[in-house]
């Protein structure tokens, strides 16, 4: 289990915590000013933020060491995430009750596009304590109709679509321990993820789960490395089956996604001891 599990989870899975999305802590009139700040953001502070980050990569190890932790332990007070495997997406969908798509601030910066890849999500019964929060440029997505309210089905069904693209899920906190997305992107389009894998200042938890293989039903075809954002799947050349690096892997469960012979499967973090304290 993660910090957060026992922070916020009582031991469990935080994220699967209805008081983490409970309409109480978004009445908190701090969490709304952030809340508000971040979808009014036209990229340009997140682009300064890369930026900062860019320059970080780049300094020598002993800055890295000083700077990257602390970095983590700000975001870990207000914007953090955690990656999610798609059958706890579904466990939060069910568990909300209002899920709004709009869109993605990374590919905003990163490929300069509006797309409406990450969701919303409240406990409260009026959407409106959620969108009246939200700026209407990021409601509105790239074709500029109105407030997109999906049901929870279609969302659901609309990130378990993306997933051969290689995109993975995550959850995020809007001033922890509140929960209030999910977000669905790739490395390339993620800054949380090119910060926390390339840039060295972690603001995102792996999920709470690894990869295995079956090598019983692998046959070799290589189209979960494809997918991998981690590079966690290396391939025997003597077995002809992929292996999984546990210590890289995040847990997504992208690779499970485009295995047609269903030989991936996502096992608890904490039952295997080489990987149940990598976070
Ligand atoms: S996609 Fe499945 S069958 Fe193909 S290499 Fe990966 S684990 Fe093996
Ligand atoms: S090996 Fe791990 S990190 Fe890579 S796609 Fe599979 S679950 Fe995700």
């Amino acid at each position: 289990m993660c910090q957060f599990c026992h922070q916020h989870g009582e031991g469990k899975k935080w994220y699967l915590q209805a008081k983490n999305y409970a309409d109480d802590l978004l009445s908190d009139a701090r969490r709304r000013e952030m809340i508000r700040g971040f979808f009014k953001d036209d990229g340009e502070h997140l682009r300064e933020q890369v930026e900062s980050l860019e320059q970080l990569a780049r300094a020598p190890r002993i800055v890295r060491s000083l700077i990257g932790p602390l970095v983590t332990r700000t975001q870990k007070r207000q914007h953090f995430g955690q990656v999610v495997p798609i059958e706890d997406v579904a466990e939060i969908l069910d568990m909300v009750n209002q899920v709004v798509r709009v869109a993605c601030i990374c590919r905003r910066v990163t490929r300069g596009e509006d797309a409406r890849y990450c969701f919303g999500v409240t406990l409260s019964p009026d959407i409106s304590r959620l969108t009246e929060l939200v700026d209407d440029s990021f409601l509105q997505g790239p074709d500029g109709t109105e407030l997109e309210v999906m049901d929870k089905a279609d969302a659901l069904q609309f990130m378990r679509d993306a997933e051969p693209d290689g995109v993975l899920h995550s959850v995020w906190t809007f001033v922890t321990p509140f929960i209030g997305g999910i977000c669905n992107c790739d490395r390339s389009d993620c800054i949380a993820m090119r910060s926390t894998v390339t840039l060295g200042a972690k603001v995102m938890f792996r999920a709470e789960y690894v990869a295995e293989v079956d090598w019983d039903k692998c046959t070799g075809c290589r189209r979960c490395m494809q997918v991998c954002q981690f590079g966690a799947l290396g391939f025997s050349a003597t077995a002809h089956k992929v292996i999984v690096d546990q210590q890289a892997c995040y847990g997504c469960g992208v690779c499970r996604a485009v295995c047609s012979k269903e030989a991936v499967s996502l096992v608890e973090r904490s039952s295997v001891p080489e990987v149940a304290n990598v976070w």
